[in-house]
């Protein structure tokens, strides 16, 4: 089976690894650090700080930006749960704002529509997360103008989006937004095994951050009250321990030295597949003028006479090899959610959307013979369902 992504682990991946495994520390030692300042480097933001994965990040980052009890929180259905979870693990509330049918990002009419009527009935969020779906960023410049008019803020799930850009610069830098969130997952553009990152440049989150990460403990002689001595900490406040591994960091900032080369691989492959699906029924990823996507995801619409057939398509394809996905089931029509009250019908361009959506593979180790396997096997699912 191709699958629809994959991690590249190179020799000298593991030469950095087992480098670390061999060294005096393999967790809070000077990876970690390292890998920071090469992440924050690289997006051209003040503080990036390593965590255990995304969807802590997502936590971290919602209760600096004081996120709790009786807040809101808002989200796109087009994603992973977690970014919509990160608003229940404060506490708080989630709506969702639907989606854009040509990028599958957050809908700025939507959005504006939505930020009107909520003003007026007194509910405004506290926090927008904001989704760069399959790499591509969201329009940024409107989304910052509604949350200095409406005084929410941004946090940007750019778990899709490392190496991708918005206008002239880097996803990450968090020129629009207040925190951005990276993940490092296997099948992301690049991987730590486990991990994410939150970027900011804020010091102010990005204290908040540290603190929370490990568990409201510092032992830096600035932030304590007092100094009993050389032993002496302090938890100031309710932390975690979210903290990344120097292995993992190892792995992270060993990738990092080719992401470029990856995310070319990934817009190579994409313009293959764009080509070859060109005279297909088949709608192919939109790419915004404002915008260069990481391509994390490669997603073919089905066009509407074949929306009945997802199902007999999706099953030919993995039958025959092609590991497809599906990227996302709209998170309100989760049973969890519909617990809470969403449903079928609340966000009537998300769930249209999920009705068409196919993601196929790519990832940039691909190889021409299992894109061509993929192109063929894709034109005879649409002859065949
Ligand atoms: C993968 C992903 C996450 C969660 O990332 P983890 O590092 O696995 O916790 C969150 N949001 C989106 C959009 C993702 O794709």
């Amino acid at each position: 089976m191709i699958p629809y992504g994959r991690q590249d682990i190179q020799d000298d991946d593991i030469e950095q690894v087992i480098a670390v495994l061999k060294s005096d520390f393999i967790t809070q030692g000077p990876m970690i650090p390292k890998f920071e300042k090469a992440v924050a480097n690289y997006c051209s933001a003040e503080f990036a700080l390593a965590i255990n994965s995304a969807t802590s990040a997502l936590h971290i980052a919602c209760l600096s930006l004081g996120l709790g009890d009786g807040d809101l929180l808002w989200t796109v259905p087009n994603t992973f749960v977690a970014s919509a979870n990160c608003a229940l693990y404060c506490g708080a509330r989630v709506d969702f704002v639907d989606i854009d049918p040509q990028t599958y990002n957050i809908s700025i009419a939507a959005l504006e529509e939505k930020l009107q009527l909520s003003k007026q009935q007194d509910c405004l969020p506290k926090v927008l997360v904001v989704v760069h779906f399959s790499g591509q960023s969201c329009d940024m410049l409107s989304i910052h103008r509604l949350a200095k008019q409406y005084g929410f803020s941004v946090i940007e799930d750019a778990s899709h989006a490392i190496g991708g850009y918005y206008l002239d610069n880097l996803i990450g830098g968090c020129q629009y937004s207040d925190i951005t969130v990276f993940s490092f997952h296997p099948v992301k553009i690049i991987t730590s095994g486990e991990g994410g990152m939150v970027m900011t440049n804020c010091p102010d989150l990005h204290g908040k951050m540290q603190l929370l990460r490990s568990h409201g403990i510092t032992r830096d002689e600035q932030l304590l009250t007092e100094n009993q001595g050389g032993w002496y900490y302090e938890q100031q406040i309710l932390g975690f321990n979210y903290r990344m591994t120097d292995i993992q960091a190892a792995l992270g900032l060993s990738q990092l030295a080719r992401i470029d080369e990856y995310i070319e691989q990934r817009h190579k492959k994409a313009q293959v597949y764009s080509q070859a699906f060109s005279n297909l029924p088949i709608i192919t990823p939109y790419q915004a003028p404002d915008t260069y996507s990481s391509y994390h995801l490669y997603v073919i619409r089905l066009e509407q006479q074949f929306t009945d057939k997802k199902r007999k398509i999706f099953d030919f394809l993995r039958i025959n090899g092609v590991g497809v996905n599906c990227h996302y089931i709209p998170v309100h029509l989760q049973p969890y959610y519909r617990q809470l009250g969403f449903r079928c019908g609340d966000f009537p361009q998300a769930e249209n959307y999920y009705k068409q959506a196919i993601t196929i593979p790519l990832y940039p180790t691909m190889t021409r013979s299992q894109q061509m396997t993929v192109i063929d096997v894709v034109q005879q699912s649409l002859n065949c369902c």
